[in-house]
């Protein structure tokens, strides 16, 4: 049994790599170095795997960005905007199409299935494809040559490439796979002629929900490649989920088939012990969860081990990560600063190497073998399983009432609605914002000498009390109708709550890729999560001291956080969305006492937790609802619960929007051009709702004409009476004149509008 890595992340103990794009990006850093610190960086990741033991090296998933963009320039497949001409593109074109040029804008970005991991969406246009340069081949020479590693190229498989990219239609795809089947073809060939005895072709897509016909497309590519290059024998990998088809996917003419064994709901193994698997084949065993952070239960891994190696020969199996270790921090040994129960529990990629290679072992020489590292290892579970943390009275005891905890406002829409126009008589087309004002750099500095132990808590508060003030003010001034205290004391939106709440841990370097150089250090959800104390009650009540228009208090909603988070493994998703709505329910029935009437709780992060398997997406649906509900049903009638969005695709989704049962929910839509107000057409919505009326992500000042435009389309759709004027999003990246300005023609715009309707 063969130990097997499927990707390493790119960034570096230290986010080398990010500090290194950067510099290279701002100029201080010359090509040639860049290309040497790249390189540095890229045979420091090999050479540590190999070091962990790792039979199976993957190479080529490196990237100087993203390895679908990579895809995408080493096909040749550029647009016209980016001045491109034919051959291997340089590293400016590269980065043009990730990052826009004044002259081009970038290429589109979106998230790499459901992960957190952004890649640069390819656009065909109609030009011939052509094989500019054979990366996997490249970065194969360069491990044999320069580190004597025998590596395994990666190469993200044609149908997964062809699906994620755009421009073409349905009737085009197939002379799309025609078009690109040589330049696979010819990739395996030169590899074949180098000599290379593995090649390990990613092929997520085959998890997603996939009709025949396109299954039958799959085993067209892969009976040409096989012909293509039989001397080669390639990895057909999946991840993140179960096949739908798994007898067409493990008949297909490779020699080797990876499967996820953690994300696939024990389908996957299931498949196996019912079907079989051919003897002529590798199973790429995905035990090691690659999106997790927690240790792994060796022993029951050893167990599904045993059930595999029932239809599987012990050398047909390479145990391995469930995919590429792209979406876990490096090394969890780098966090001396983390209480040892929880350390001692955490596994990120070093970690979850040396687990890979320890399975590889015990189940090559017995566990006995192991026996010490399988005790350690359950030893640290257990100790983390039986501290106070995960074991919280109260929280345990709220969870086992929850079937009683209420879910339900008492009042209906209606009659809160009214319940609202008594207590506050807001105009026609009330205006408000999203919650945050700018983060000026001076914010962010006054944090860190707080933070540092440079300023004093008080010094901290009053400074943040001033900010409050003057924004009060301006809010004023602008004539906005509903306002916000701004968030100047969060630096983040999920870091904020859960550095006040009970059961998350925060570490020093625990940073993942999310796009390009950027990298985030999700929170750790380890133990149960409990309110302690109230988390944005003063600063909310200070702001509502200073005037008499409603404040909205600000929360992040349940699923937002888990979302955003990396998840304790004990307990379900669900579970632990509703610990965490519980908690904030608390937060929301202080500010309730306290007097504040309107609360919103954001929840930008529940389209994106869609499950992968569109028949899997009404149940996460209902629970998320659930989850926001539990947190928001116990307020008085009139009391106004707001929710925001971030622009999703809302369609297919929208009863699950209006199940919210938020009165006023904001969604960002001018990014989108309008499009989103197209799925309220055939819906009747029946609560508040603020469609953005102007982009928050760009300098730009939207001109007062501009603004009544989108306004007007937005009412053709929804009646004037439900409607709210607001930009798309908080304004925490904008300038404080840009803001000042775009909400002076909001406010002038809704004036305008407020004449006609
Ligand atoms: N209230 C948050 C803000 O204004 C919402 C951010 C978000 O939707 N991502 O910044
Ligand atoms: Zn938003």
């Amino acid at each position: 049994m063969k130990s097997s890595n499927l990707g390493y992340p790119r960034i570096g103990e230290k986010r080398e790599w990010k500090k290194a794009l950067e510099a290279y990006w701002s100029g201080k850093l010359e090509e040639e170095a860049f290309h040497a610190e790249l390189k540095a960086i890229r045979l420091r990741n090999l050479k540590k795997q190999k070091e962990q033991g790792i039979d199976c090296i993957p190479v080529g998933d490196f990237s100087y960005y993203d390895h679908i963009l990579d895809t995408a320039t080493m096909f040749g497949i550029v647009p016209g905007r980016f001045g491109y001409e034919g051959g291997k593109p340089d590293l400016q074109t590269y980065y043009a199409m990730a990052r826009g040029t004044r002259e081009a804008t970038a290429c589109a970005m979106t998230k790499w299935f459901n992960t957190n991991y952004h890649y640069i969406v390819p656009e065909l246009e109609d030009r011939q494809p052509q094989l500019t340069a054979n990366r996997p081949l490249e970065a194969y020479r360069e491990a044999k040559t320069e580190l004597g590693i025998e590596g395994r190229p990666v190469i993200v498989g044609l149908y997964t490439f062809l699906k994620l990219s755009k421009g073409y239609t349905a009737e085009e795809l197939e002379s799309w796979i025609d078009r690109l089947l040589p330049l696979y073809g010819q990739v395996l060939r030169e590899l074949e002629t180098e000599g290379v005895e593995w090649v390990q072709i990613d092929e997520p897509i085959l998890v997603t929900t996939l009709d025949q016909d396109e299954m039958k497309l799959v085993a067209r590519i892969y009976d040409k490649l096989a012909k293509e290059a039989p001397g080669v024998k390639l990895l057909l990998q999946t991840y993140f989920e179960a096949v739908d088809y798994y007898k067409e996917v493990v008949a297909l003419p490779v020699h080797g088939i990876g499967l996820d064994f953690v994300h696939d709901g024990g389908r996957n193994l299931k498949a196996v012990r019912e079907l079989g698997f051919p003897s002529d084949k590798v199973l790429g065993a995905g035990l090691i969860d690659g999106r997790g952070v927690w240790r792994a239960d060796l022993t029951e891994i050893l167990e599904t081990l045993n059930k595999l190696a029932e239809k599987v020969p012990a050398d047909h199996i390479f145990v391995q990560p469930s995919c590429s270790l792209l979406h876990v921090p490096v090394s969890a040994a780098q966090e001396q600063g983390l209480e040892p129960t929880l350390r001692e529990a955490l596994a990120f990629a070093g970690e979850k190497l040396e687990e890979v290679a320890l399975l590889a072992k015990g189940a090559h020489s017995g566990p006995d073998a192991i026996r010490s590292e399988l005790d350690t290892s359950a030893r640290s579970r257990q100790t983390l399983q039986q501290s106070p943390s995960r074991n919280r009275r109260q929280v345990h005891e709220r969870m086992t009432e929850l079937a009683s905890q209420p879910s339900t406002r008492q009042g209906n829409v209606q009659t809160r609605r009214e319940a609202h126009q008594k207590r506050w008589n807001l105009p026609l087309l009330p205006t408000t914002t999203i919650g945050s004002f700018p983060q000026t750099p001076e914010i962010r500095s006054s944090r860190q000498k707080w933070r540092k132990g440079e300023w004093s808590d008080a010094q901290y508060e009053t400074f943040i009390q001033e900010q409050i003030k003057t924004w009060i003010g301006l809010q004023a001034e602008l004539g906005l109708d509903v306002f916000v205290h701004g968030e100047f004391e969060r630096n983040d939106m999920v870091e904020f709550f859960g550095e006040k709440l009970a059961g998350f841990a925060f570490t020093a370097n625990g940073w993942v890729q999310s796009y390009g150089s950027r990298c985030v250090k999700p929170p750790i959800i380890y133990g149960d999560v409990e309110f302690t104390a109230p988390m944005t009650v003063t600063e909310t009540v200070y702001a509502q001291s200073l005037t008499a228009a409603p404040v909205k208090g600000m929360l992040t909603g349940p699923v937002t956080i888990l979302n955003w988070s990396f998840v304790r493994d004990d307990k379900s998703r669900e579970e632990v969305a509703y610990q965490i709505a519980l908690a904030l329910r608390d937060e929301v029935e202080a500010l309730e006492a306290s007097g504040i009437g309107m609360i919103q709780v954001d929840e930008p992060a529940i389209r994106e937790g869609l499950p992968l398997k569109r028949e899997q997406g009404q149940q996460y649906l209902d629970w998320t609802v659930r989850a926001f509900r539990l947190c928001t049903s116990t307020v008085k009638d009139e009391t106004q619960i707001h929710t925001h969005m971030c622009y999703s695709d809302f369609h297919n989704i929208i009863d699950s929007i209006s199940a919210l049962d938020a009165d006023v929910i904001s969604i960002e839509t001018s990014r989108s051009h309008g499009e989103l107000i197209e799925s309220f057409e055939a819906y009747t919505y029946d609560k508040g709702i603020g469609l953005g009326v102007f982009d928050i992500h760009s300098p730009r000042v939207p001109q007062v004409e501009e603004i009544g435009l989108m306004i007007d389309r937005a009412l053709r759709v929804l009646a004037p009476d439900q409607f709210w004027i607001n930009p798309d999003c908080g304004l925490k990246t904008r300038k404080y004149e840009e803001t000042i300005a775009s909400l002076r023609n909001m406010v002038q715009a809704t004036e305008q509008a407020r004449e006609k309707y």
